[in-house]
């Protein structure tokens, strides 16, 4: 039977090459580089694939397809199976990426110097990838293999600490080694408002129009910074235009779907949304453990088994709080010069478990809890009326709101009824004094604030 397998695999193969000059070359880099012929048989054909997110997509993107054309090229019904394991391919990049590591005291000829403003760790090889964040490191992957092509722009969003940094420069560590020539702009949000406004302040508005207007990919961080800035969306939206029209690449990321962003231009936002937008989710224990165990190795520290369990069974949140709790364990051990234990690992890290379980908390969270408290409805808190009945409540809400949460006075004003950010302020410096005068306050927020935190949905 072994003519019969060799078969199969020309079959793939071609139905491959078909698919291939059908769809777009992004498409076919994202969706088929990844795959692998395993081998075949009983009419079957298995096919490694590098996750289960992956496995789901092309499934359900390609299956019947893949299954027609096989059909039509062999005559006979053959089954496409897809299978999660490491590709070949894969291993071998994690092969040479450990030689790479290995030799990296080596000068090496033909990399450039780093880019200036790009952080080197922050590359795909350090990105571990898990369902949670497989279409972004995909979308990322591709883009900086073929700026300006398609995906153009992306929009990368997600909560804090979930890789959005790490991704944006990852493209552009990579695009700059792959392509001689080509001039790339990595800049926050907030840095690219700074420079605007001190180059109106100092009459250079010319120079900073041509700085990102003369780049082949500008990579900008946390867009979700631009919201009320007026004056800086519309000097962005024309940037953005430049560079759409001259098929210059752009990516941004942001904290919220776009859609969630307020005070934006209904144009910026329409830019924004044009092209790919991608999100990053919170890691799912496998994959945390998996983040883990590759920052472990890069410290290049000996850290039990059952510490690391330990650490991704309390840590869900993000990312960042999986290394910080690596650090202060790290650092600890260093510092009593002993290994690190279950025990100590449990001690050092308790107030960091239960500390960083609750930065999910949302607003619609604690009105919700606020309210019920009260015998109120969440719409009371976010409505007109004034009397104290709801005036106190919604003071508290917005107290625990900027005390839970790291919205700005802006943000949690908007998220009740669009107040003003003095409103919220007064709000909270009201609940301060009178905790110092009423003594039953304090237990109430106390109360308030842990049900809130130990709040499972
Ligand atoms: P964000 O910009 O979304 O707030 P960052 O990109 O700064 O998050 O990521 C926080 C930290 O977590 C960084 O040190 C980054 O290298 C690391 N990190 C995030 N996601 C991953 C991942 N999938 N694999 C490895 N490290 C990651
Ligand atoms: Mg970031």
């Amino acid at each position: 039977m072994g003519s019969v397998e060799s078969g199969y695999e020309l079959f793939w193969k071609e139905t491959v090459n078909q698919i291939g000059e059908e769809i777009s070359e992004q498409e076919f880099l994202m969706w088929f580089h990844n795959m692998e012929y395993i081998n075949s048989g009983d009419s079957q054909i298995h096919i490694a694939v590098p996750s289960s997110f992956y496995k789901d997509q092309v499934t359900q993107r390609y299956l019947q397809t893949l299954e027609g054309k096989l059909f039509e090229l062999s005559g006979q019904k053959l089954n496409v199976a897809f299978k999660v394991q490491k590709t070949a391919a894969q291993k071998a990049s994690e092969k040479k990426e450990e030689s790479a590591k290995n030799s990296e005291k080596l000068p090496s000829k033909k990399k450039k110097r780093p880019h200036p403003q790009l952080k080197q760790e922050y590359n795909f090889e350090r990105f571990v990838r898990g369902d949670n964040n497989d279409f972004a490191y995909m979308a990322s992957y591709a883009i900086s293999k073929n700026p300006g092509r398609a995906y153009n722009p992306c929009m990368i969003y997600g909560g804090v600490g979930l890789g959005k940094t790490h991704l944006l420069q990852a493209i552009g560590n990579l695009s700059y080694q792959e392509f001689e020539n080509i001039k790339i702009a990595y800049v926050t949000a907030e840095t690219f408002t700074n420079e605007f406004i001190l180059s109106i302040k100092e009459n250079t508005i010319h120079r900073f129009k041509n700085k990102y207007r003369s780049v082949d990919m500008l990579l900008i961080d946390d867009v979700h910074f631009l919201p009320g800035k007026v004056e800086t969306q519309e000097e962005l939206f024309h940037t953005f235009n430049a560079l759409y029209d001259a098929n210059k690449q752009m990516v941004f990321t942001s904290d919220r779907p776009v859609s969630e962003l307020k005070k934006l231009s209904d144009r910026l936002r329409s830019r924004f949304e044009r092209g790919l937008n991608v999100d990053l989710q919170p890691p799912n224990y496998e994959t945390r453990i998996a983040i883990l165990t590759k920052k472990i190795e890069e410290k290049n520290v000996e850290i039990p088994d059952a510490v690391i369990e330990l650490i991704c069974q309390n840590i869900k949140t993000n990312v960042r709080d999986l290394e910080k709790a690596l650090t202060k364990l790290v650092a600890y051990a260093e510092l009593v010069n002993r290994t690190i234990s279950l025990e100590i690992a449990e001690r050092q890290l308790k107030d960091f478990f239960t500390d960083s379980n609750y930065r999910n908390v949302t607003i619609d969270l604690i009105q919700r809890t606020v309210a019920e408290y009260f015998a109120l409805s969440s719409n009371d808190l976010k409505g007109k009326r004034r009397s104290k009945a709801i005036a106190f409540p919604r003071q508290v809400a917005m107290y625990i709101s900027r005390d839970l949460t790291e919205y700005s006075t802006t943000e949690v004003g908007l998220e009740f009824g669009g107040r003003d950010h003095t409103t919220v302020m007064y709000a909270c410096q009201r609940i301060e004094d009178r905790m110092k005068t009423d003594a039953t306050l304090s237990p109430t927020i106390q109360h308030l604030t842990r049900t809130i935190k130990e709040y499972r949905p």
